[in-house]
Order: structure tokens, then C-alpha cells, then sequence
């Protein structure tokens, strides 16, 4: 275990709910989302809301220009004899012919979504995101790659907090952390310490890094960024605390940061969703919803930016995990999810997160994620 480790108190549901399952160390009452529970998340990715996309009248002037310059090309195209007797008779063939064929086509253009409609798409099967076109003139990397980032300052009147997991001065305040909250389920310890690489990079350091890069990509693109800490305090925040910077600051979405202290062999990234809670002072019915929207995104960008693939020791393949045991999560009612970028503990996943370029694709991965939800 790397050197914070030894300083961290395992919490105490962490040790029966978490058995056989790698932990983050700031985590320690993970626990898998049992079926049924909370918002089954891991079924798809990103599904537009039910009942939207059905299909729906045809109403670009573009497409219906496109059928009917076809119709009159056919008429006058001279393989139907233009003799009085038959027009109106060969319009009538022409038209039943084309008409629907027209309306085919309608419905499987419709099918395929607008790429800047943002979700409107029938398709099931992807995040319309994913399909969007490369921005013209631009390069397809990760940050100007949507449309909508041609728009100069599409965050602008945005509010986004960052929370960047843990603190490098946790470890020089052990009983501080250690004192119990309340997360609205359940009491738990303040913070923890995180975990760290083998070589002893911190993810302490590692959040802090990544989450000041995504601050400046966010703040390029007009929004307000509101951090829960930037290494200028003692401790903490507490989770609870960094729970209520967000809902003060009325955000439009939040972020935790993170790096998973799994087993070596464990790879990839995933991102914490919240469950459905309600107790004490959390409930967290109202951001369920938008939290997986945003979470979706995440994986999507976050993957495409940083070529990381989904975890492959939780979620399925999906890069979404639903929990009910952070407080950060529970006590949140702005849409929040957690990131962890990657298994500190892997010797391959820790040479891409002690890598300072490769932190700046995360981060552009993670801002992506962001600006792709709020300009849904
Ligand atoms: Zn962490």
C-alpha cells in the first residue's frame, strides 16, 4: 500500500459491504449497487428520456425541398410522354410512388437524430454526442470537436464546482478527518488521506492537477468554477461540507475527482453515480436523473480524450457505477457525479496518471463531459 494508506481508518461499513471489492481509499463504504435499486444506470448508456425521439413530423424546410425538387425532375425527365390525356394520370402514379418514399426516407433520417438536437434521437443505442459531426475547419480533438464549442463562450451564466478529491494536508490531520458526519444514511468519517501510485505520486496531487486544468478549460469556455478546495487549507473539506459548497453555489453541475486504489490488474475508469436516497438530510431524488445524464457524458468524453477504457473490475464495461454510501453524493441536490480517472495501484493505469499530458486529456475529457450536459 502506498504511503497514505497506513494513515487512513477504514470506516465503519466500509469493511462488510466492500469485501472482495477494491477500494478507493477515500471510499471505504463502496459497495455494489444491488439490481433494481436506485437508477439502474449500467442498462445504457445514454437513451434519450423515454417517449422522446418518436417519430415526429417532418419539418425542415431542407428535406421537404429535397422530395419535391425530386418529383418535378422525374416528371420532366421525358420517360413520361407529357401527353394532356395522361398528366394527370402519371402525376397521380409519380406521386403515390414518391410520396411515400419521400416519408421513408424522412423517418429513417429522423431516426438517425440531429446531431445538435442533444438527445432527441430515437436511437437507443448511443449517445447522440457520440455521433455529432467534427466541427468544420477544426481538428477533431477532444475540446473543439462538438459544434458547439465554435460558439466562443458556450458556458457562459454556467455555475460548476469542482471538487477535488481529498487534500495533500489530510495526512497531517488524521484525527481532524477522522471525525464522524453525518452523510443523511449514515455517519462517516470526514475525509480520508486518498490513495497513491507505488512510486508515492498522490492522488491528493493527482486531483488537485486534473482538476485545475479542467477549471481553466471550463473558465476558457465562460463558465464560473467554484472549487471545493485548491490546496489552501488545513484539511478537508469535510464531504458533507464539500456536499453543501455545491448546493450554495446553486451549480449547474459538480465533479468530484478521483484515482482508485483497486488491485494491480484492475484498469480503466468509472464514474460514481448517485442512488436514489432518501433519509435523514439527503435526498436525492431530484438529481438522480440529470447526475446520470452528466455521468453518461463523462464516460463517453472522458474515453474518446484519453483513449482509457471503462473499468473492467465494476460496472459492467459501462464506466457507471451507482453508490449510496457517499455523502458527497447523498447530501448533494445539484447534479453531481464522481470520477476516478483510474486505478493508482495498476502500474500501467499509474505510468497514464503520473503523466502530465496525459492529465491534460483528462481534463479536456472531463470538460468536455461537462459542456456536452450543460448544453443539452
Ligand atoms: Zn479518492
Amino acid at each position: 500500500m502506498g504511503p497514505d494508506a497506513g494513515t487512513r481508518k477504514p470506516g465503519s461499513i466500509g469493511a462488510s459491504l466492500t469485501k472482495g471489492l477494491p477500494l478507493d481509499p477515500e471510499i471505504p463504504g463502496r459497495k455494489p449497487q444491488e439490481p433494481g435499486t436506485g437508477t439502474a444506470p449500467t442498462r445504457r448508456l445514454a437513451a434519450g428520456p423515454p417517449g422522446a425521439g418518436t417519430a415526429r413530423p417532418p419539418t425542415g424546410p431542407a428535406r421537404a425541398r429535397h422530395c419535391r425538387t425530386a418529383t418535378i425532375a422525374r416528371v420532366s425527365n421525358g420517360s413520361f410522354p407529357p401527353s394532356p390525356g395522361r398528366r394527370s394520370g402519371t402525376l397521380a402514379v409519380v406521386l403515390t410512388a414518391l410520396v411515400p418514399a419521400c416519408l421513408a426516407g424522412w423517418l429513417i433520417w429522423d431516426s438517425m437524430g440531429d446531431p445538435k438536437s442533444g438527445g432527441t434521437s430515437s436511437l437507443p443505442t448511443a449517445d447522440s454526442t457520440s455521433i455529432a459531426p467534427p466541427a468544420s475547419g477544426g481538428p477533431s480533438g477532444g475540446a473543439t470537436r462538438h459544434p458547439k464549442d465554435d460558439s466562443g463562450r458556450p458556458l457562459t451564466g454556467k455555475v460548476v464546482v469542482i471538487d477535488p478529491g481529498h487534500n495533500p494536508h489530510n495526512r497531517d490531520h488524521p484525527s481532524a478527518i477522522a471525525r464522524s458526519v453525518d452523510i443523511g444514511t449514515a455517519k462517516k468519517e470526514c475525509d480520508t488521506t486518498g490513495t497513491a501510485t507505488n512510486s508515492g505520486y498522490s492522488e491528493a496531487s493527482f486531483t488537485l492537477d486534473v482538476s485545475r486544468r479542467v477549471r481553466t478549460l471550463l473558465q476558457d469556455r465562460g463558465a464560473k468554477v467554484v472549487f471545493t478546495q485548491d490546496g489552501d487549507r488545513a484539511y478537508g473539506p469535510c464531504v458533507d461540507e464539500r456536499a453543501e459548497i455545491g448546493n450554495k453555489a446553486h451549480a449547474d453541475a459538480a465533479v468530484s475527482v478521483h484515482a482508485d486504489g483497486a488491485a494491480a490488474g484492475q484498469r480503466g475508469f468509472h464514474v460514481i453515480l448517485p442512488a436514489a436516497v432518501r433519509g435523514g438530510g439527503a435526498d436525492t431524488s431530484a438529481i438522480t436523473g440529470p447526475s446520470h445524464r452528466l455521468g453518461t457524458r463523462l464516460v463517453t468524453e472522458f474515453s474518446e480524450a484519453t483513449g482509457a477504457k471503462p473499468a473492467n473490475y465494476m460496472g459492467d464495461g459501462t464506466g457507471l457505477k451507482v453508490r449510496d454510501d457517499l455523502g458527497g453524493l447523498n447530501l448533494s441536490t445539484v447534479p453531481k457525479v464522481f470520477i476516478e480517472c483510474g486505478n493508482m495501484r495498476d502500474s500501467k493505469d499509474a505510468a497514464q496518471l503520473t503523466d502530465a499530458a496525459w492529465r491534460e486529456r483528462a481534463a479536456r475529457g472531463i470538460a468536455q463531459g461537462i459542456t456536452d450536459f450543460l448544453n443539452r
